[in-house]
């Protein structure tokens, strides 16, 4: 397995291919976008000069990772002759079953095709394809260079063979594979998504405000960043997009969405990448600053 395709090269997408590149495999980055595609050429560029900078990599490391890189916006052409095509695209249904009958077409018959989606259910995206038995999860954490973990999700038909080689190759990569089934959130989504929309349920009733939500889950259970730190991070938009999966695909009123949430994404309010979230976020800035609306 040493020709791989990846499908997407926004945040995740460049992330993935950088790894895969760095640890030996020829790697065909496929967007529908050119200047996604030169973009995340330079986001790859970037991080490894950070590496060699710090002296995890060397120049030679660094020179091969970028010239086991090659770039498509024809999705063909990028899958043809891969044994591997790992799909990272935006998160949307419709879109990702389309790609994969795309890739079912296109690519050899024995390829195996995975999706890095966080929350679309596997046993239906394999459905897109004639080749259900070859279609796993394989569920990168971002930033995906950084983060050890894949979780990797068995749809209803995955053969186990192909479980085992995508745990096989996880390690390869330097990653802790994970195997979980294919239920509304898997395991990671699951359990954080509800933590956070708790924590957001303590806010909007009072219970306490956002600098004390967090430092709680930061200072007693030792989290890195606290809940709602994290949610603009993630951007409220994902983080409810998720919890309504939770709830229509599991049907317990415990997932329902905060409405606090509900309004937040509905007024644009979406986290860092709208400037403004539980917490303000200044360009240039890297206070954490408490949004006035949470003020007292
Ligand atoms: P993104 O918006 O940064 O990038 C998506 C890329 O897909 C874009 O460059 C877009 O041009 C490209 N694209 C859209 N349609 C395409 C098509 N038909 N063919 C090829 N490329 C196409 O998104 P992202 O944050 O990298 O997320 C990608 C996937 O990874 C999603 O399924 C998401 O749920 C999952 N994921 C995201 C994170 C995260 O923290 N961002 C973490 C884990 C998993």
């Amino acid at each position: 397995m040493q020709q791989v395709a990846i499908i997407g090269a926004g945040t995740m997408g460049n992330g993935i291919a950088h790894v895969f590149a760095q640890n030996g495999f020829k790697v065909n980055l496929i967007d529908v976008s050119a200047p996604a595609l030169e973009k995340a050429l330079g986001t790859i560029t970037k991080n490894l000069d950070r590496q060699v900078a710090k002296e995890t990599i060397t120049e030679a490391t660094k020179a091969q990772t970028l010239a086991n890189l090659t770039t498509f916006t024809d999705l063909a052409e990028g899958v043809k002759n891969t044994s591997l095509v790992v799909e990272a695209a935006t998160e949307n249904v419709a879109l990702k079953l389309k790609i994969f009958a795309d890739i079912d077409t296109h690519a050899p018959a024995d390829a195996i095709l995975a999706t890095n989606t966080s929350s679309i259910s596997i046993t239906q995206i394999a459905a897109a394809t004639k080749r259900p038995a070859q279609v796993i999860g394989m569920h990168f954490m971002n930033p995906v260079p950084v983060m050890k973990l894949v979780e990797i999700i068995n749809g209803y038909a995955t053969d186990k063979a192909v479980t085992e080689k995508i745990t096989a190759l996880s390690r390869q990569l330097g990653k802790v594979p994970c195997v979980v089934n294919d239920y509304p959130g898997f395991v990671a989504n699951r359990i954080l998504m509800p933590m956070i929309n708790e924590a957001i349920i303590s806010l909007h009733e009072g219970v306490s405000g956002v600098a004390e939500i967090d430092t709680v889950m930061k200072l007693g259970m030792a989290h890195p960043m606290g809940p709602l730190q994290l949610a603009d991070f993630i951007g409220l938009d994902v983080c409810l997009y998720i919890m309504r999966v939770l709830h229509e695909g599991l049907g317990n009123p415990k997932y329902a969405p905060c409405p606090l949430l509900v309004n937040m994404v509905n007024a644009g309010f979406l986290g860092v990448k709208s400037g403004e979230g539980f917490y303000q976020y200044t360009a240039g800035s890297k206070d954490l600053v408490v949004s006035p609306r949470f003020n007292a």
